[in-house]
């Protein structure tokens, strides 16, 4: 702690450099946790690779994220956000989700040397840094905060359960659930604070029979340099997922401080959105309250083409309205219209297909009635916090833990498949059960009672606040 000149003991003001995983679903949330800690006093110095930089000012037009930040909203320009970008070792035109693996091995050999360099270079300018807050998924943040002698905070963007399961990934192995030849399929009732789980609802890299993926060294290098961070902070809510947390928070600090949005959730002075967004609302202002079911895959996975034929078909089957978001490369970047013949005109009075929105914006619209999702966790909280209820279709890593979470435990959504194979007249019933047929009401009054949950932890004193106040309070005195 510093003395002022009549011998008081001044408080340093903090610097954070926030370093977020640079995958769409990772930038959001961190984006908004950074403006959140700046406007609680802090100094973020945020980091965002070349290539995350260069697609979010070309959809937004914004120099770096927080310019219209600080040049529009109130107070924004007292907010102390300085940007930086590093390369991630892959050319600007590199297709990183076509090429996931080549992808992650250049953000653990490549792309982890420049944020080294950069933050040596951060401290040896004489800027007082305080702390290094990074996605849990990176494999170096605790011994590059220790080696700088900063405060390590890990950011952790899934649910609780995910992260217990791989720091549980021992006991997993102990067990012969995982990493073994004839894995045990019965449920798993050892974790702390998860009661059971089917093997099914674990992550999909935790259903592989091999761990030799450059995703699986990632991931588990990544949890053993989390046990050394000072602080965990996680995009989650304490009421729902109240056991693994609690259970959490007796091994180490960890802190629910979620959902994650932007003052207002619907406007953001900054951007985040990776492609440019249509405006969905003047054709969504035409539909009658609760009739548009919104669909989206979110912004990285792909669709097996066989797969979204029938989704295509179920959806022109049921008889619903849809604003649909479907990626150029949601099959494949070799594939940019793998929609059946004729869809588009069969549906075309009831639908509207984009390749991105807001979704923030069209969740809020009151003509949405539910989300068709692949159950990524920023989609789930979003939508939760409107109060939409999910049809669910996770297609690998966190989502099929997320499904469990949504369905089967908060019952604010039901699966969009009866089996493993798609078919468009299970996909046709579901959209009509969920939409309005006779299971509807069921998981649109659990979303209701969600949507509250969520309200109220964000809330003066509610629990999300709470912890949040809380860990920045700790972070400080740590600083000191
Ligand atoms: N999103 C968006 N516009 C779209 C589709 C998605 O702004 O057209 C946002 C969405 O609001 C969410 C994020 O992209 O914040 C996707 O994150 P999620 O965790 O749901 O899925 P991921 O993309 O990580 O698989």
């Amino acid at each position: 702690m510093a003395e002022t000149k009549d011998g008081r003991r001044r408080h340093r003001k903090p610097h954070a450099i926030f370093i977020p995983y640079p995958l769409q679903g990772h930038v959001i949330p961190s984006v908004h946790l950074a403006v959140k800690l700046a406007s609680h006093g802090f100094t973020v110095t945020f980091v965002n690779t070349h290539y995350i930089h260069h697609k979010i000012s070309t959809a937004t037009g914004s120099g770096d994220v927080f310019s219209k930040l600080r040049e529009s909203s109130p107070g924004g320009e007292s907010l102390d956000i300085r940007y930086a970008t590093v390369s991630d070792g892959l050319p600007l035109g590199f297709d990183r989700s076509l090429n996931h693996d080549q992808f992650m091995a250049s953000l653990l050999h490549v792309f982890s040397a420049h944020v080294e360099e950069l933050v040596a270079g951060i401290v040896a300018s004489g800027e007082e840094v305080s702390c290094l807050i990074t996605d849990t998924f990176f494999v170096w943040p605790a011994k590059v905060a220790k080696k700088f002698g900063l405060v390590c905070v890990s950011f952790w963007t899934e649910p609780a359960l995910v992260y217990t399961l791989y720091h549980h990934v021992h006991l997993l192995r102990q067990n012969g659930h995982f990493g073994c030849q004839d894995r045990r399929e019965d449920a798993i009732e050892y974790i702390p604070g998860v009661a059971s789980i089917e093997p099914k609802d674990t992550t999909s890299y935790l259903q592989e029979a091999g761990e030799t993926s450059v995703c699986h060294q990632i991931i588990f290098r990544a949890f053993q340099d989390a046990r050394g961070a000072d602080f965990v902070v996680a995009n989650t809510v304490q009421e729902l997922e109240a056991e693994t947390i609690s259970a959490l928070q007796a091994q180490m600090s960890y802190y629910a401080i979620g959902p994650i949005f932007p003052p207002g959730f619907v406007r953001s002075a900054v951007g985040t959105s990776l492609w440019s967004e249509s405006d969905c609302s003047h054709w969504l202002d035409a539909r009658k309250p609760g009739s548009v079911l919104y669909v989206s895959f979110g912004s990285y996975a792909h669709v097996e083409k066989t797969d979204l034929v029938e989704i295509a078909r179920g959806l022109a089957l049921s008889g619903v309205s849809f604003v649909w978001v479907l990626r150029d490369d949601i099959v494949s970047s070799d594939d940019p219209n793998p929609l059946p013949v004729g869809f588009r005109e069969e549906v075309s009075d009831r639908s509207m297909i984009v390749g991105w929105c807001s979704q923030k914006e069209v969740l809020a619209h009151p003509a949405i009635g539910g989300l068709l999702t692949h159950c990524g966790w920023n989609s789930i909280l979003e939508a939760a916090w409107c109060g939409v209820p999910l049809l669910c279709f996770p297609l690998y890593t966190d989502q099929f833990t997320n499904r469990k979470l949504v369905v089967d435990d908060w019952k604010v959504g039901i699966n969009l498949v009866d089996c493993k194979a798609v078919r468009k007249e299970d996909v046709a019933k579901n959209i009509g059960r969920l939409m309005g047929g006779e299971l509807g009401d069921d998981p649109r009054k659990r979303a209701k009672e969600v949507k509250k949950i969520l309200a109220s932890a964000l809330g003066n004193n509610g629990s999300s606040s709470r912890n949040f106040g809380q860990f920045v309070e700790e972070l400080k005195n740590r600083i000191q």
